[in-house]
C-alpha cells in the first residue's frame, strides 16, 4: 500500500541542522500540534535551493510522506513551499526575541502527538501565534512596533485560550464582587480584595490595569486589539509570572525570557 499523503500549513518554531544538507524542525501545524519533522535537503544547496524556506516563524506549506511519526519519531517532510515569511520580525532583535519568547511559552505546553489530527483540539493556539507573528511583522512595517502592546495582547489570548483565564468578577479569597480597590496576586490565581492595609498604591494600580487589559483585549480580534493602549510592561510582567505559576514553570527557565522583561 503506498503513503498516505497529508498535507498542512506550520510555523516554523525552531530548526536544526542535522548530517550535511538535512534539517530537523518544530513545528506549529494548523490544527494545532507541534510537529517535528525533518526535511531531507532542508539545508539548501543541491538541486532544490530551498535552504532560505525554512527559517524561523516562517509559515510553511508541507506534504508528507505518511501522517504518522517514522522510527526515529520524526514525520517526513515530502514538499515545502513558503507561505508566509517572517523577514521583518528576524531583522529587528527586540522583535526576534519576541517572537522567540511566544514560541517558548507554546512549546512548553507540549503540544505533540505521535499522528496527525485531523480535528486537532488547540486548533486556537494556531490562530493566535499566525496572527501575533502577522500583526508583529505588519506593525514592524509600518514603523510602529510596541513591545510589550504586543506581548500583552498574545499573554491574555494566551491565557483565555489555554483555559486559564483569571476571574475578574470575583475575589480569589472572599468570592465577594471585585468592586473599588483590589490587588491581583499571580500566586493565588487571580484578584484578591482581601489584602492588608499596608498594600502600595502601586499594587493597587498596577491590578487596575491588568483588569483593565483583560476587560479591553478579550473581546476585541487580535488587530483591533492593537487599537489600544496597553503597553504597560508591569502588566506584561504580571501576566508572565500568572501563566508560569498555574502551569508550574520557572521563569527562569525561559531562556529568552531574560531579553524581553
Ligand atoms: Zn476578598
Amino acid at each position: 500500500m503506498s503513503s498516505i499523503d497529508y498535507s498542512t500549513e506550520a510555523l516554523v518554531m525552531q530548526k536544526h541542522p542535522f548530517r550535511e544538507r538535512d534539517v530537523i524542525v518544530k513545528l506549529l501545524a494548523r490544527n494545532g500540534q507541534l510537529l517535528n519533522m525533518i526535511f531531507y535537503g532542508g539545508r539548501g544547496g543541491g538541486v532544490k535551493k530551498k535552504s532560505s524556506l525554512i527559517e524561523l516563524g516562517h509559515c510553511l506549506k508541507i506534504e508528507l510522506k505518511k501522517k504518522k511519526l517514522s522510527t526515529d519519531n520524526l514525520l517526513v517532510a515530502k514538499e515545502w513551499s513558503l507561505k508566509w515569511n517572517s523577514d521583518k520580525i528576524r531583522l529587528n532583535h527586540n522583535a526576534f526575541y519576541l517572537m522567540n519568547f511566544m514560541f517558548e511559552i507554546l512549546l512548553k505546553l507540549h503540544l505533540e502527538s505521535d499522528e496527525m489530527d485531523e480535528e486537532g483540539e488547540h486548533k486556537e493556539l494556531y490562530v493566535l501565534l499566525s496572527n501575533a507573528l502577522f500583526f508583529l511583522q505588519k506593525s514592524l512595517e509600518k514603523g510602529a512596533f510596541v513591545l510589550n502592546q504586543h506581548l500583552n495582547i498574545f499573554l491574555v489570548k494566551l491565557l483565555y485560550n489555554v483555559g486559564i483565564l483569571p476571574d475578574t468578577e470575583h475575589c480569589v479569597h472572599c468570592q465577594k464582587e471585585l468592586r473599588g480597590t483590589f490587588i491581583f496576586e499571580p500566586g493565588n490565581g487571580g484578584f484578591s480584595c482581601c489584602f492588608s492595609e499596608g498594600i502600595k498604591k502601586f499594587d493597587i494600580a498596577l491590578a487596575q490595569s491588568i483588569h483593565q487589559a483583560f476587560k479591553t483585549i478579550l473581546p476585541l480580534k487580535y488587530e483591533e486589539a492593537l487599537a489600544l493602549n496597553c503597553s504597560d510592561s508591569e502588566v506584561s510582567k504580571a501576566l508572565f509570572h500568572f501563566y508560569c505559576y498555574q502551569f508550574h514553570f520557572q521563569k527562569q527557565n525561559f531562556k529568552s525570557a531574560q531579553m524581553i522583561f
